[in-house]
């Protein structure tokens, strides 16, 4: 059996990985020129913990897991308004559960299908042609590949998606907000070591993670609006735009920005689509659900969903139709509480007024309190 994947990103990689051990060959196509590295700061747990467990993958992401000593929330002025310990943040995200970049899932994925996987760099997907027998794809270097099933994990703006489902309009729920993600050259004056710090002011969120090996990370996250907030407007100006006026380290990481190699930036969008397969074409990942930062679960739901994909073909078969209903039967439920999660999550997030991010900062502030933290302590870490 063979599969033809787009996007070598977690899904995708993940993907190559479990089809692999169950024995299927797996070629994967990624539109950019070479592995993209980098990213954000994730939880990573839930389903996408079990199936690196099963996968094998898990004491490898655990090497590359980082610990934050402390996460200090500041007031706009700079000063701290209350922080959580490492050992609240260690009770809130539970025990099987761990912090990661993002890129550091990709380069331990890599690192496990490298040399059984084909990755054909700066390559895309132009079409799709499907029978009974098998899917064929037309590359963006004019090949044609066949295989038994087309993966795609080609992200957010999938193309496989447009080109198998329908336009992305027809999918793409805008949650009237943008992230932009970079690596910082140095860590700022204003940030101790293995700490992340946060700023929330007026609709506007800013945070620096120093993972602790000397790479820093800048988030920001913002209501969209009027005169901000269009994947097509450039970051290096609409930040400086957005965030211009705020203090504390915020104009030293918008320094930062000019000698930022990639800028990770885009609206908060969900995927909202009634079925993930087409035939012998299945979405997967953020191409099929893109649950968003605000479930904090895009990466398990990835890793957790390959995972899960791979089992289903497995004990079908033959029969790949019964085995990706079987999937998607599976696994809709979790995505579907995750997405309905988002969307409440959207309506707390940055809120422009101070008294809304005092309410909404309170179940952080309780849970730095030491009676509360032995509670979740003692309830999720040692319970
Ligand atoms: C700021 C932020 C914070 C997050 N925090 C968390 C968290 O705490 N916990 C968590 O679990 N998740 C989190 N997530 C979500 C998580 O990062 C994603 O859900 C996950 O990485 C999805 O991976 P993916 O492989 O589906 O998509 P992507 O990472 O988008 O990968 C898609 C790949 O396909 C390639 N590609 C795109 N188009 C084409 C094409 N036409 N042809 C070929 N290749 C193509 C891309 O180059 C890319 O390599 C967060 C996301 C963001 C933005």
């Amino acid at each position: 059996m063979r599969a033809i994947i787009v996007g070598a990103g977690i899904a995708g990689q993940a993907a190559a990985l479990r089809l692999r051990q169950a024995g299927w060959e797996t070629l994967i196509v990624e539109r950019a020129p070479g592995r993209r590295g980098g990213g954000y700061g994730v939880t990573f747990g839930g389903i996408g913990y079990d199936a690196a467990e099963r996968m094998g993958i898990l004491p490898a992401l655990k090497d590359r897991a980082f610990i934050t000593n402390e996460l200090v929330y500041h007031k706009p002025d700079g000063r701290r308004r209350f922080s959580l310990t490492r050992e609240t943040i260690a009770a809130t995200i539970g025990n099987r559960s761990i912090s990661i970049l993002r890129g550091d899932i990709e380069t331990v994925l890599y690192e496990a299908i490298h040399d059984t996987t084909e990755i054909r760099f700066a390559t895309t997907i132009k079409a799709v042609d499907q029978d009974e027998h098998a899917v064929h794809v037309t590359l963006s270097d004019n090949t044609t590949e066949h295989a038994d099933l087309l993966i795609g994990a080609d992200g957010l703006h999938s193309t496989t998606r447009a080109l198998v489902f329908g336009p992305e309009e027809k999918y793409r729920l805008d949650l009237d907000h943008m992230v932009a993600v970079y690596m910082l050259a140095r860590k700022p004056s204003g940030i101790a070591e293995g700490t992340t710090g946060t700023l929330s002011q007026g609709g506007r969120t800013v945070a620096v993670i120093n993972v602790g090996d000397g790479r820093n990370v800048a988030f920001f996250g913002f209501r969209s609006n009027h005169t901000a907030g269009h994947p097509t407007d450039n970051p290096h100006t609409i930040l400086p735009q957005v965030y211009g006026d705020m203090n504390w380290i915020v104009p030293e990481v918008l320094q930062g920005l000019e000698s930022a190699g990639s800028i990770y930036f885009d609206t908060i969008s969900q995927i909202v689509a009634d079925r993930w397969s087409h035939g012998r074409v299945v979405l997967l990942g953020d191409a099929a659900w893109c649950v968003t930062l605000f479930a904090g679960y895009g990466s398990a739901l990835a890793i957790g969903g390959a995972g899960l994909l791979g089992t289903a073909l497995e004990t079908n078969p033959g029969n790949i139709h019964t085995a990706l209903t079987n999937w998607e039967t599976q696994l809709r439920p979790e995505v579907a509480k995750k997405q309905k999660l988002a969307r409440r999550v959207k309506g707390v997030y940055a809120p422009a007024n101070p008294l809304a991010l005092w309410l909404t900062q309170l179940p952080l502030r309780l849970a730095s309190l030491s009676p509360v933290r032995s509670y979740m302590t003692r309830r999720y870490i040692k319970g």
